[in-house]
C-alpha cells in the first residue's frame, strides 16, 4: 500500500481562492522544490528566521508546536529536511481513518479536500491514486491541488484525474481544481524556475485552474502582470487572483485593501486569507 509523508492533516475552513469559506480537509504533504525565503523581506534579501527554530528542533514533538514565522515560507516545516521527523509516513488507510475522524458526519458531504504542501505534486502522484481509490473516498466530490505550478503531471496521474472527474458524474472541470500560486521574484525564487506556463496550461486540460499571485507592493503587482501576460501568451484561460502577503495579521492587514484595489483595477479577482483574521494562521487552520 502506498504511503505519503504527511506534515499536517486537519479540518478547517478554506481561507483562500475559489473555495473560500468551504469546510475543507487539508492534507499537507512533505517536500517542496522551493524555499521562498524572500517573502516579507526587502527586495533581494532572504529570511533566516527559521534558522533559530531549526537549532532547537529537538524541543518540538509535534508539527503544530512549532513557532509561526513572519518572513519566508510560512509552512517551512513541510519541506525543510531539518523538520522531517515531525512528518510521519502514513498509509492510505491511516490517512482515510484520520479524515473520517475529523469530518463532522464521518463521511464526505459538502467538505472538499485540499491537497497542499510543500509542493503536493512533487512526489506523491502515484500515492494519491491509491488514496482516492479507497472505499471511504468515493463520495468525495471536490479536490483542490494547491501547487506552485512547476510540477508536470505524469501521464498516468493525468488520465486518472480525468476519469476521477467523470466517475463522480460531474463535468470534468468542476470537481477538480488546480490553485496555482506561481512564485514571483518577491519569493526569492528565480523567474525561470517559477514561471512554467506550459505546466499550468496542462493542468487546465483536465481541471479548473487559476493563478494566485501573492503580492505586497507595486513591484510585485507589476511582476504579476508580467507573469500573467506570459501565461496568457501560452494559452492559459483561467482567472487570475491577487492575494496579500502575510502569514501574520500585522503584515496581512497592512496591504489587504490595496491588493483588493489593484485586483479590481485589472479585472482580476481578490483572494483573502481568511485563516489569518479568523484563526491567526495557527497550525491546523
Ligand atoms: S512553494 Fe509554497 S511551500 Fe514551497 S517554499 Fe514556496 S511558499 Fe513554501
Amino acid at each position: 500500500m502506498s504511503k505519503i509523508k504527511i506534515a499536517e492533516l486537519f479540518y478547517s475552513i478554506q481561507g483562500e481562492g475559489r473555495y473560500m469559506g468551504v469546510p475543507s480537509v487539508f492534507l499537507r504533504t512533505f517536500g517542496c522544490n522551493f524555499k521562498c525565503a524572500g517573502f516579507g523581506m526587502p527586495r533581494g534579501e532572504l529570511s533566516n528566521e527559521v534558522e533559530d527554530i531549526a537549532e532547537v528542533v529537538h524541543m518540538f514533538n509535534k508539527y503544530e508546536d512549532l513557532p509561526l514565522v513572519s518572513t519566508g515560507c510560512d509552512s517551512y516545516a513541510s519541506w525543510d529536511p531539518r523538520f522531517k521527523n515531525l512528518s510521519p509516513m502514513l498509509t492510505s488507510d491511516a490517512i482515510v481513518d484520520r479524515i473520517m475522524e475529523i469530518i463532522p458526519h464521518k463521511e464526505w458531504r459538502d467538505e472538499h479536500l485540499v491537497i497542499t504542501g510543500g509542493e503536493p505534486l512533487l512526489g506523491w502522484q502515484r500515492a494519491y491514486m491509491d488514496l482516492l481509490n479507497h472505499a471511504s473516498m468515493q463520495n468525495l466530490a471536490e479536490i483542490t491541488f494547491e501547487t506552485n505550478g512547476t510540477q508536470t503531471l505524469t501521464t498516468e496521474f493525468k488520465d486518472y484525474l480525468k476519469d476521477w472527474g467523470y466517475k463522480n458524474d460531474r463535468s470534468w472541470c468542476q470537481g477538480l481544481t488546480f490553485s496555482v500560486s506561481a512564485k514571483l521574484p518577491c519569493s526569492g525564487e528565480s523567474w525561470e524556475d517559477a514561471i512554467k506556463p506550459e505546466v499550468v496550461c496542462d493542468y487546465e486540460q483536465i481541471g479548473y485552474t487559476y493563478l494566485k499571485f501573492v503580492v505586497a507592493n507595486e513591484q510585485d503587482i507589476a511582476d504579476a502582470e508580467r507573469a500573467a501576460a506570459v501565461y496568457r501568451g501560452a494559452g492559459f484561460e483561467g482567472p487570475v487572483y491577487l492575494m496579500p502577503v502575510g502569514g501574520v495579521e500585522s503584515v496581512y492587514t497592512l496591504n489587504a485593501k490595496n491588493v483588493a484595489l489593484a485586483a479590481m483595477a485589472r479585472g482580476w479577482r481578490y483572494s483573502d486569507r481568511l485563516q489569518v483574521p479568523l484563526f491567526k494562521n495557527e497550525w491546523g487552520t
